[in-house]
């Protein structure tokens, strides 16, 4: 293997074209590969992949914080469009290779599964389907994404209303509301029809494959070998079953506070102590080094990855002109270092993603130990443990020593927090109930039953909010959950991931410490257990119990009766 030689950095790569990465795969694929020459094969293959990913994640990275630089965005076109797909291509090959060999090693278990997964369920009949669901899914992001508000006879984006949303003057929010909704409901019928060609192109691929629908295709496709559709159907019963009432009674809450007769969706994002704005930080080091006290509370280790970040210019956090909305946080994997991108104005929102993605972040410096790229990166339920776990984990330090804010400040934005778990979780399980429907009742090509099953879905699972006159609106919901039309079936890793980080947090109730190390322990295991085993090493469980999951939601509600007692009274 000593044949080939790797280039020094990914800068080798910046420029690169297919003809010059290729050659790289060909000399793999003719490598001798036996037990022997298994070590140093596995290595220079996964040495091979992080230089290339992590070319392709700069390039990402440069174009997202500049967007008008065309050559930034040739580059990262270059890499997302030319040379991903085929290097995907060829990393299939080269697993194949490695599988058909029988060979092993201790810790590559997981890997090889997923290998081995993604073998059985290749066929080339499906390549057209998936490239032509990749055009739809663009058509998608081009209809939303330039959709506008008309608001005071100005064309606004849609992400402008979001203040208006959380005004105390009751009719600006409806009109608001209304404003943001409206383009979602014009664009029905063109959305529907895009939805009705995904469905059935889906449906073909999982038939292709050998499966009776896409929800049997998609879960050996997203690698969910420990657990099933009927588990998430469990979870589900749970959500109703639990959750369900303790939203209901906190719009309960909400309705009083804010003196209404009965909630309307527009009354659901002003905060019903009618408090002014708060201004958590002014600047990115601001920011940035407050975060880094919150994360050194939270564990040492924490706060000197954090530092490390600050240090070597892995933050990109402020909004400015040019910079592509969102946020995210990519892993350079030959560097073994995180890269949090961010659009911070300076409210409270800012604070509570970065605590998520640093949670992201702390997975890739824990799991960097992992020798080979495959072994780091597990999937989403994982993943979103480590960031959901973090926020639970550092919102009781927002106040702590030279922190974003005072105590008051802080009760209300770890209320909001438990409350928004509660919701959302209830979203959750609309989203991927629905979804289960779509694709295993038969009917799931006919806009107009999906329009009505995503109803009775939404009064399955979501109390307390008096939609009446407002059908279209509620229908439009689901057409705004771009996970439905690009990324299907991607949702309950959410509450799955919540579920356990609730148990994280729990255990830090009752000892900190042992919590803090579990978890820790758990991201540096990266992708090389089972789900349930790194749960395990969490201190968690992978569960979807109803008793388990309403045990809780009762301690998020003891904990949200708690914070409600400690409010000062406004003067
Ligand atoms: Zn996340």
């Amino acid at each position: 293997m000593s044949a080939v030689k790797l280039p020094e950095s990914p800068a080798a790569f910046a420029e690169a074209t297919w003809e010059d990465i290729a050659p790289y795969y060909a000399a793999l694929a003719a490598a001798p590969l036996d037990d022997g020459a298994l070590d140093e094969w596995l290595e220079t293959w996964s040495r091979l992949e992080e230089l290339l990913t992590e070319a392709a994640s700069l390039a990402m990275i440069a174009y997202t914080v500049n967007t008008a630089d065309p050559a930034r965005e040739a580059a990262h076109l270059r890499f997302s469009t030319e040379l991903m797909p085929r290097l995907e291509e060829r990393s299939v090959e080269l697993a194949r290779r490695l599988v058909e060999s029988g060979l092993s090693r201790p810790g590559m278990e997981t890997t090889l599964a997923r290998f081995r997964t993604q073998i059985g369920l290749f066929r080339e009949a499906n390549i057209p389907i998936f490239s032509e669901l990749e055009t739809l899914g663009t058509r998608y992001q081009r209809i939303t994404g330039s959709m506008t508000a008309t608001w005071d006879g100005e064309e606004i984006p849609l992400p402008r209303l979001q203040p208006f949303l959380k005004s105390p003057d009751r009719a600006l929010r409806e009109r608001a509301f209304l404003a943001s909704t409206a383009p979602y409901v014009a664009a029905h019928d063109e959305l529907a029809a895009i939805f009705d060609r995904m469905y059935l192109l889906r449906q073909e691929a999982a038939q292709n494959a050998g499966f009776a629908n896409f929800r049997d295709y998609i879960f050996p496709a997203k690698f969910r070998f420990d657990y099933t559709p009927e588990d998430c159907e469990r979870f589900h019963r749970a959500v109703e079953r639990a959750v369900a009432p303790a939203v209901e009674r906190v719009l309960e809450q909400r309705r009083r506070r804010l003196g209404l007769e009965v909630l309307r969706p527009w009354d659901l994002q002003v905060d019903p102590e009618r408090r002014e704005p708060l201004t958590p930080f002014r600047t990115e080091e601001e920011l940035t080094g407050r975060a880094a006290r919150v994360f050194e509370r939270v564990d040492p280790a924490f706060g000197a990855e954090f530092r490390t970040m600050i240090g070597e210019g892995l933050l990109d956090l402020e909004s400015r002109k040019g910079k592509a909305p969102g946020g995210y946080c990519d892993t350079l994997h030959y560097r073994g270092r995180p890269f949090i991108f961010m659009n911070a104005v300076g409210v409270v929102d800012d604070v509570m993603t970065l605590m998520h993605e640093a949670g992201h972040a702390f997975h890739a410096f824990e799991s960097d130990t992992q020798p080979l790229i495959w072994q780091r990166h597990p999937g989403s339920e994982a993943a979103e443990l480590a960031s959901m776990s973090m926020e639970l984990l550092a919102t009781p330090h927002l106040a702590d020593a030279g922190g974003y804010f005072t105590p008051d400040e802080a009760r209300g934005a770890w209320l909001e927090h438990l409350e928004d778990i509660l919701l959302s979780l209830s979203h959750i399980a609309s989203v991927d109930a629905f979804q289960n429907w779509i694709y295993t009742s038969g009917r799931g090509g006919d806009a107009a039953a999906r329009d009505a099953e995503w109803l009775r879905m939404r009064e399955r699972f979501e109390r307390g909010v008096d939609w009446s006159g407002l059908e279209r609106e509620r229908v439009a919901r689901w057409y705004r959950q771009l996970h439905i039309f690009l990324y299907p079936f991607y949702y309950i890793e959410y509450g799955i991931a919540q579920i356990g980080a609730l148990q994280v947090w729990r255990n830090s109730l009752a000892d900190h410490r042992t919590a803090v190390d579990a978890y820790r322990r758990a991201l540096s295991l990266g992708a090389t257990r089972p789900l349930p085993e790194l749960y395990a090493a969490a201190g968690a469980r992978l569960t979807f119990d109803a008793d388990e999951i309403a045990e809780l939601v009762a301690l998020v509600e003891r904990q949200i009766d708690a914070l409600r007692d400690e409010a000062v009274p406004a003067g």
